[in-house]
């Protein structure tokens, strides 16, 4: 049987052991994939150990994501374009990291962005955000990008990071709402408005947004968040968060698998998990 997982540490809110579980049934996979959480003390331990007890693969979370970039022996490029893995395959030639949130989110919003060079802002300057902007000095170099924070010192950072790639503006958290209304894309990274606090929203105003923009929240609990619905009722197209999360699982699959995931089955896991969760809750 082979053995996959995910560390991370709590791990206990996880939706990726139903997903893959799920997606290992339907595709007669004899493998396993188990949550295990590992505080950030025993990082090495517990990462030697998966590598000696022959693990397959295994997917990397909070707060080990950086850890895990500096422990693997090879990188893809998506992993060091964010210098972070979220993904790990075992080989016999050692470890090789990976991260499926910068491909798992284009390919959650790849659809809905034009082409060319449109005006792209993202709420946030964290690891999420991170990702999204490797994806889109990947897939869109030419876009107009800019990152809304509170802290210019985060968006200098990804500058810094982004330098030979794309630009990208510093978007002061006050003048939020006019940078939104005149985006073409929007995609929320912040956890304002993520369970339980889902009252709360980057901003209060469906007036910001307008038919023929994308919108973006990739919080996922709840599944629609307060952002999104401000989105959807200034008539924008809107994309959820749980299809970053499980594309994010899908390209993992189909890397550690070679072979196409169950891309439905998956889908219908995560959304039966965090139905579950809602009712335990
Ligand atoms: P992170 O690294 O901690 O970054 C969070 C960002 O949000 C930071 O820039 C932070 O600013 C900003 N922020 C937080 N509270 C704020 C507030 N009240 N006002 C203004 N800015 C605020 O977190 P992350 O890993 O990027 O994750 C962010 C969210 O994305 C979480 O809700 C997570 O669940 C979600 N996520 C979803 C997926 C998915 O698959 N759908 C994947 C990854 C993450 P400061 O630095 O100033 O605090």
């Amino acid at each position: 049987m082979k053995l996959f997982g995910v560390v991370g540490f709590p791990i206990g809110h996880s939706s990726s052991p139903a997903m893959m579980n799920a997606a290992f049934r339907e595709q007669g996979e004899d493998a396993v994939y188990v949550p295990f959480a590992v505080k950030p003390e025993q990082f090495e331990q517990a990462f030697n150990g998966l590598a000696a007890l022959g693990a397959v693969g295994v997917n990397v979370t909070i707060p080990h994501k950086v850890s895990a970039f500096n422990w693997v022996d090879q990188r893809t490029p998506e992993a060091t374009s964010v210098g972070a893995v979220n993904t790990i395959r075992f080989s016999d030639d050692g470890a090789i990291g990976h991260n499926t949130d910068v491909s798992g989110w284009w390919r959650s919003v790849a659809d809905h962005v034009p082409t060319g060079n449109p005006t792209i802002e993202i709420v946030g300057a964290g690891g999420a955000a991170m990702a999204v902007l490797a994806a889109i000095s990947a897939n869109r170099p030419n876009a107009s990008v800019g990152v809304i924070a509170r802290r210019e010192e985060a968006v200098q950072a990804l500058q810094h990071r982004f330098i030979d790639t794309i630009a990208i503006d510093f978007v002061p958290w006050d003048v939020r709402n006019e940078a939104l209304a005149n985006a073409n894309v929007v995609i929320q990274t912040t956890p304002i408005g993520m369970w339980p606090r889902v009252d709360d929203s980057p901003v209060t105003d469906a007036g910001v947004f307008s038919p023929g923009q994308v919108v973006q929240d990739i919080i996922y609990r709840p599944r629609v968040t307060n952002f999104a619905k401000l989105a959807m009722d200034g008539g924008a197209t809107v994309v959820d968060g749980l299809s970053m999360l499980v594309y994010q699982g899908v390209d993992a699959y189909e890397w550690w698998l070679g072979k196409k995931a169950p891309v439905e089955s998956m889908f219908r896991a995560v959304e039966e998990h965090l139905g579950t969760e809602r009712r335990e809750s």
